[in-house]
């Protein structure tokens, strides 16, 4: 079993990750889970409700998102981000079936409420109303039936809150509990840069290998949203998944590609780095 994620920049090659999918799940079941930040950036400061990104206390980086945030969330992640990969897999023989978070209740969660961030001057502020929130349980048997069914899931947030409500979740987090949930051996992410950078400023610098018991070290390097990708390997790794590559979502097979270990390979300690 194998869970992609794929990140929401504009320079993701999508024909190349959609003709690897077509490919790759003949061999093995296979769940895509995808973001929309970057559109939906674009989206809401053309409705004049410009992103506003906030850093918390232990340094993770989110979107705050109050409920207009929200409103254009759901617009962009469940309807043209979810509609525009359904399509493109479709185009590519591919049964796609889209499903938001809140769909079958696939993906639930406590919501935040409030957030702690630390301003340019360090001092804490606590910011009222930000519905985003954290996956703590995945709907398995949704995602099986569908996949029993040949059909290729396409999950995107939000997801749903214990209170009923639509919220904002990192589809990195998410991404790794539904490999956690699925059992799956391997969750590639896929971004638009080659790995985790030891320099960001160099795409030769790409960390090879991390093991369950370095990824402090490799979370010390990682700067801006890089650090919630480190710490979704980790909690994949701590769920049991066996591998995690981080990996360059702009080249042609970039599933394969990372799957035989092109990328920052996360992996449980004690199990040796293969390639296919
Ligand atoms: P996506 O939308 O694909 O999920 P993000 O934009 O959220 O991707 O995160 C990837 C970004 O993290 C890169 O484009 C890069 O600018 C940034 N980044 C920060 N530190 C690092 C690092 N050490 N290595 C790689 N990327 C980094």
């Amino acid at each position: 079993m194998l869970v992609v994620k794929v990140g929401g920049g504009p320079s993701i090659d999508w024909e190349a990750v959609c003709a690897d999918i077509a490919f790759r799940r003949r061999r093995e079941p296979l769940v895509l889970v995808h973001g929309g930040s970057k559109e939906l950036d674009r989206v809401s400061s053309l409705l004049g409700h410009p992103p506003v990104t906030v850093t918390s206390a232990s340094g993770i980086q989110s979107r705050y998102t109050d409920d207009a945030t929200m409103e254009i969330f759901t617009m962009v992640y469940a309807g043209s981000a979810n509609v525009s990969v359904v399509k493109r897999l479709q185009q590519c023989g591919v049964a796609a079936v889209g499903l938001s978070g809140v769909d079958g209740a696939l993906l639930r969660g406590p919501e935040k409420g409030t957030v702690r961030t630390r301003g340019d001057d360090g001092r804490e502020r606590v910011l009222r109303g930000d519905r985003t929130g954290r996956v703590t349980a995945v709907n398995a048997g949704l995602l099986r039936l569908l996949l029993g069914a040949g059909y290729l899931p396409v999950v995107c947030p939000p997801a749903l809150s214990e209170r009923g409500r639509t919220m904002n979740v990192d589809g990195d987090r998410a991404a790794a509990q539904v490999a956690c949930a699925l059992g799956a051996d391997t969750l590639v992410l896929l971004s638009d840069v080659p790995g985790l950078l030891v320099d960001p400023d160099d795409s030769g610098s790409v960390v090879l290998d991390v093991r369950s018991n370095e990824v402090g070290g490799a979370a010390a390097i990682a700067r801006g949203r890089m650090r919630v990708k480190v710490l979704a390997a980790q909690e994949a790794l701590l769920g049991g998944v066996i591998r995690v590559v981080l990996a360059d979502g702009r080249v042609s097979s970039p599933i394969s590609r990372a799957c035989q270990g092109h990328g920052t390979v996360f992996r449980s300690q004690g199990v040796p780095r293969a390639r296919e």
